[in-house]
């Protein structure tokens, strides 16, 4: 059945953002009750459909990846798209009851440069959430 772009857009809870990228370490997903958070090549996603918003994914990423949709930093306003549009990429309906392990990414993820290095530097210094607005300074497309 076909979910309208609307439904989506109201689904969206929690969001995984740009720090996972190439860092991956599954911190999250062992917190999950739902399990709904899936494994791209590149980066972890999380199914809108599936979150049931209970925020115990968020303190757990090493890198502070994970943000409330009400919360993402602007410059990465973007992912709050990026994490729908890759499920429903793969159905219509959202829920593809399915890991998506090492099965590609969304394009906007596949074509950013390598990401790895420079944030595992950073997150020794374990960045704050208050520091989010600063994130373009730390992590430059
Ligand atoms: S908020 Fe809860 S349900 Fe949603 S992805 Fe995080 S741990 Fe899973
Ligand atoms: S805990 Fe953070 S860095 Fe690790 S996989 Fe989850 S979102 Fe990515």
């Amino acid at each position: 059945m076909f979910v309208p772009a609307a439904t989506w857009e109201q689904r969206v809870t929690y969001v995984i953002a740009q720090p996972c990228i190439d860092v991956k370490d599954r911190a999250c997903v062992a917190e999950c009750p739902v399990d709904c958070i899936y494994e791209g090549g590149r980066t972890l996603y999380i199914n809108p459909v599936e979150c049931v918003d209970c925020r115990a994914c968020e303190p757990v990423c090493p890198v502070e990846a994970i943000f409330h949709e009400d919360d993402l930093p602007q410059g990465w306003a973007r992912y709050k798209d990026v994490n729908a549009e890759y499920f429903e990429s793969v159905s219509p309906s959202g829920g593809h009851g399915r890991p998506l392990v090492g099965d590609g990414d969304h394009p906007y993820v596949a074509e950013l440069p390598p990401q790895g290095s420079r944030k595992k530097d950073i997150a020794v210094f374990a960045i704050g959430k208050e520091e989010a607005e600063e994130a373009d300074l730390w992590f430059p497309l």
